[in-house]
């Protein structure tokens, strides 16, 4: 796959959803949210053509696939920018997403299970059925399965299944409160052994498929191990953000990742880029923030002070806006 985009977008395009799983980020007011269209899909295509650049778009929310014509938005958008979904696959379109859009122009999509929200064997079928379709015409799917610590047990039963369907899972960690404690770090030496296990089992099912996507899903689930150790300190490194990623609001603003700082607005035909990185003053996804800081991250020795801000900055981040979800 030969993907050639000029900027990447952590495109939220609702925070309304059907699921509500315990560790979303997303505030549950805001899944519950009526679910509101900013723009018609034809005037994102034009917000996006108006920028003169071909982007990647990472489609999250909320739960994208019950937007409005979203198969119509994606198809629209497919025939000039690039494309990874995040979803939960419980919407019907993705059956016709899998027959409309054309794969060579999605990067990938993180088919998120969500055990606890598919209590009917019937729900979780659906699911593997969906996720079959899309792979018979062609998709990159990510099936991933975040770690709460029952899922943690009973990772390798689930597996079984799956693998009994031809599929594969990957293990994600969870980085949210979640039943009073704060993950990754609440992870037991047990628990966290079994996901690096989990996780090595998922890179090599997963080997065929990652060594054609051309480069890696910037929602890189495989290398989830990292996100076990202590956390991640971006602040002062040279990023990206702002310049060659950004992230979209429903509304269509421009944002720097977390920081607020708006980059005009999509749907305005007004937005306006950094013209080169800039070190990182907030703090955001780690997958993004990843992919976007030069030098890469070098898991380094991050002083008492780095993780107090750390904490400091998760809590402003999420006190300020509308998170994104767990992707
Ligand atoms: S994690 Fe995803 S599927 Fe679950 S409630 Fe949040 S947005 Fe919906
Ligand atoms: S928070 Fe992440 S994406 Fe934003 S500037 Fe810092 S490193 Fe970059």
């Amino acid at each position: 796959m030969n993907l050639k985009y000029d900027m990447e977008a952590d495109w939220i395009l609702l925070t309304t959803c059907n699921f509500r799983c315990a560790y979303c980020f997303v505030p549950l007011p805001a899944l519950e949210t009526k679910l509101t269209t900013y723009g018609t899909n034809a005037q994102w295509t034009e917000g996006f053509a108006a920028t003169g650049k071909t982007w990647l778009l990472h489609i999250s929310g909320g739960e994208p696939s019950i937007y409005p014509g979203f198969v119509d938005l994606c198809q629209r958008l497919s025939e000039h920018h690039y494309l990874s979904i995040n979803s939960n696959l419980s919407h019907r379109c993705m059956d016709t997403f899998a027959e409309t859009i054309n794969p060579e122009r999605v990067h990938f999509i993180n088919a998120a299970v969500h055990y606890d929200e598919r209590p009917k064997q019937k729900t979780l079928d659906a699911f593997i059925s969906r996720v079959q379709t899309l792979r018979m015409h062609g998709f990159h799917v990510l099936v991933s399965l975040v770690m709460t610590p029952v899922l943690v047990r009973d990772f390798p039963e689930l597996s079984k299944y799956f693998e009994s369907h031809g599929l594969s899972l990957i293990p994600k960690v969870m980085r949210e409160r979640f039943e009073g404690k704060i993950y990754p770090g609440a992870y037991s030496a047990e628990q966290r052994s079994l996901i690096h296990e989990y996780l090595a089992k998922a890179r090599k099912n997963y080997a065929t498929v990652t060594s054609v996507m051309g480069e890696t899903a910037t929602i890189d689930m495989f290398t989830d191990d990292r996100l076990l150790d202590s956390p991640r300190i971006y602040r002062g490194k040279l990023c990206g953000s702002g310049h060659n990623f950004v992230r979209i609001e429903p509304n269509g603003a421009v944002i720097r990742c977390g920081s607020g700082v708006q980059l005009g607005n999509i749907l305005l035909k007004n937005a306006s880029f950094l013209d080169a990185p800039k070190p990182c003053d907030s703090f955001y996804c780690p997958y993004f923030c990843e992919k976007y800081t030069s030098p890469p991250f070098v898991p380094a020795q991050e002083t008492k002070r780095d993780v107090g801000d750390f904490f400091l900055t998760l809590k402003t981040w999420r006190d300020s806006q509308r998170q994104p979800p767990d992707r």
